[in-house]
């Protein structure tokens, strides 16, 4: 299958299978073929005495890579979670950034009991199954979003470190008790941390509330783009909302004291980011957010010291 998109002012998210071929009109109108033709994941290590069965603190860490020919040339793109190399740059391959972010083959080690990150079944009865391969592509030349991304917490000046994701292992897909792909990014704050909206939201309220019986205070934030591309953003584990829901607000404003519910045994917020793209939700790693509120941070900062 062809699949065809074309740069736009925010990033480009789809789930494709092998044999698919995606067709990306760069900004110039040039455009780069980029075709997947196979994906595998397999674990490095692991303390679980069965690879699959989720132990109490347990540690995994895998790999996963596809086989691609981009623009003619064979690549394998490949990539590691469960280690700080879960915070990787996006490949910069003929003027496009590709993030991978995952592919199916994880899930035949891993579950998904710890929200939803799985990839979609595909539709048609001529191709059952799940699709094989998750990413995010962007003109090299254009940012994922028009706006600059102001921090969604206070940023740990050192970058995230995989030590600061709950027990070390919960960044995105990371393996929660060595065995269910985490469906979000944790970081460690104390109790009561700020949390921004780090761009212009059109609307923001709690999906689940402990005051309506709810383990958890659950909290999504809507933002509609002029592409007619939507991002959902979501944080977990705010002690409250310090905003009115369902009332717009704009980046950097202050929306909940977080930290605070059902933390278990480190206090910690978790973030999750999902991209509704040519009628599909696609849920994908925050990270590409906080790498854009790093580097937008410090072109903040470097034009304040000028
Ligand atoms: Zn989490």
């Amino acid at each position: 299958m062809i699949v065809k998109r074309q740069t736009t002012p925010t990033l480009t998210a789809l789930e494709i299978n092998h044999g698919d071929m995606i067709e990306f009109e760069r900004r110039n109108g040039r455009t780069v073929a980029i075709e997947f033709i196979d994906t595998k994941a397999e674990i490095i290590r692991t303390t679980l005495k069965q690879p699959g069965t989720e132990e109490s603190g347990a540690t995994t860490i895998y790999r996963f890579w596809a086989d691609c020919k981009i623009a003619g040339t064979a690549v394998r793109l490949e990539r590691e979670v469960g280690t700080q190399a879960s915070f990787y740059e996006p490949w910069e391959m003929d003027g496009v950034h590709i993030w991978l972010d995952a592919v199916d083959d994880i899930f035949r080690f891993m579950r998904e009991t710890h929200s939803p990150c799985r990839l979609q079944e595909n539709c048609s009865h001529a191709r059952p199954g799940r699709r094989h391969a998750r990413l995010v592509i962007q003109d090299a030349s254009v940012r994922i979003c028009p706006e600059t991304v102001a921090p969604w917490c206070p940023l740990p000046p050192a970058g995230l470190r995989i030590e600061d994701c709950y027990r070390g292992e919960d960044c995105w897909l990371g393996a929660y008790d060595g065995a269910s792909a985490h469906g979000g990014l944790d970081i460690n704050h104390p109790k009561g941390t700020p949390l921004y909206a780090p761009i212009d939201l059109d609307d923001q309220f709690l999906y689940n509330a402990t005051a309506t019986g709810h383990n958890n205070n659950r909290w999504r934030g809507i933002r509609h783009w002029q592409d007619g591309k939507v991002w959902v953003l979501t944080s977990c584990h705010m002690t409250h909302l310090t905003v009115p829901e369902h009332t717009p607000l704009s980046s950097g404003t202050q929306y909940a004291e977080g930290a605070g519910v059902r933390v278990g045994v480190a206090e910690h917020s978790h973030f999750a980011f999902a991209v509704l793209d040519h009628g599909e939700l696609i849920r994908i790693d925050p990270w590409i957010l906080f790498r854009q509120m790093y580097q937008d941070q410090t072109a903040k900062q470097a034009g304040a010291d000028r």
